[in-house]
């Protein structure tokens, strides 16, 4: 999601643009080389082992995808088909630019110091980051190497993908839990929920950090009920939530479901109003969670 459009719109956190525009240094894909003369079976090699991973964009930001000053991949690639998506240009791996292992590892290492400053870190986003486990896992062995912290941001719908032993050098996990029942789940992402239910469980019990974010949409996801569900999942983290967002939907994706032509099912949808919102963050808060 080159330039301002890419960061007005991302998907998970679904922020204001004119917030997120001012918080952003960079974006696109600048500075790395893209592969040549890798032909198609070359290409699948170097993706499974990690050699190459297929990008989106980067930027730099701040406490945008995690604490600090982070350097904020764009993974291409996803399984869901999320009706309030923001980015439907990264749900294709084809469409991403192919990177080499080594040239993320020096972008990260370029600005270590900054994230220790900061403490702030790398963390992978999407598309789905977990799409790409053996790309995403080495660079963060990488980075703990340097002492960097580490992010992945994800729907953990992909849960089997990561090995415990790739579990090991994750510090923080945005997990999307986008609903609290199957059947709402399916509806809103096309997927199915356990995934990551058992992803969560699992950095809960590897003794990783997890922020939740929850996107409320009228009449999607805002039923009491669904809420709910979606607070009993996250108890079962145990303390390994720190807290969770509940994100507003809004319409700043819209463009690029018409630019791709793609019929846009929320083309009418309105966000949350005020009180929705309140009563919502309060569900959460009764089951003693901390909201943003
Ligand atoms: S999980 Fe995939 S489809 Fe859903 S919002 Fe994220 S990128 Fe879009």
């Amino acid at each position: 999601m080159p330039g301002t459009q890419f960061r007005t719109t991302t998907r998970h956190m679904l922020r204001e643009s004119k917030t997120y525009a001012s918080q952003t240094l960079m974006g696109g894909l600048s500075g790395f080389e893209s592969p040549i003369g890798l032909d198609r079976r070359d290409r699948i090699v170097a993706l499974k082992s990690g050699d190459i991973g297929f990008v989106h964009s980067w930027d730099i930001n701040t406490s945008v995808d995690g604490p600090g000053t982070r350097m904020t991949v764009f993974m291409s690639g996803c399984p869901l088909r999320c009706q309030y998506c923001q980015n439907p240009d990264t749900w294709k791996m084809r469409d991403g630019k192919p990177v080499y292992l080594d040239a993320m590892i020096s972008k990260v290492d370029r600005y270590k110091e900054l994230f220790k400053a900061t403490h702030g870190g790398i963390t992978f986003s999407g598309g789905e980051s977990m799409m790409q486990p053996a790309f995403v896992s080495r660079v963060f062995r990488a980075a703990k190497e340097m002492g960097v912290h580490t992010c992945l941001d994800t729907s953990g719908f992909l849960n089997t993908n990561y090995t415990d032993e790739m579990l090991d050098d994750i510090d923080l996990c945005l997990l999307d839990v986008k609903s609290g029942d199957e059947e709402t789940y399916h509806k809103v992402t096309g997927g199915t929920l356990q995934p990551t239910i058992d992803f969560g469980r699992r950095l809960a019990r590897a003794g990783k950090k997890i922020w939740v974010r929850f996107v409320l949409v009228p009449g999607l996801t805002d039923a009491e009920e669904n809420v709910e569900n979606v607070a009993r999942i996250c108890e079962s983290f145990g303390d390994a939530v720190e807290h969770i967002d509940v994100l507003g939907f809004h319409q700043l994706g819209r463009p690029k479901w018409h630019e791709m032509r793609i019929p846009y099912p929320l083309e009418h949808q309105k966000g949350p109003s005020a009180a929705l919102k309140k009563r919502v963050t309060e569900q959460f808060e009764s089951h003693g969670f901390v909201v943003y």
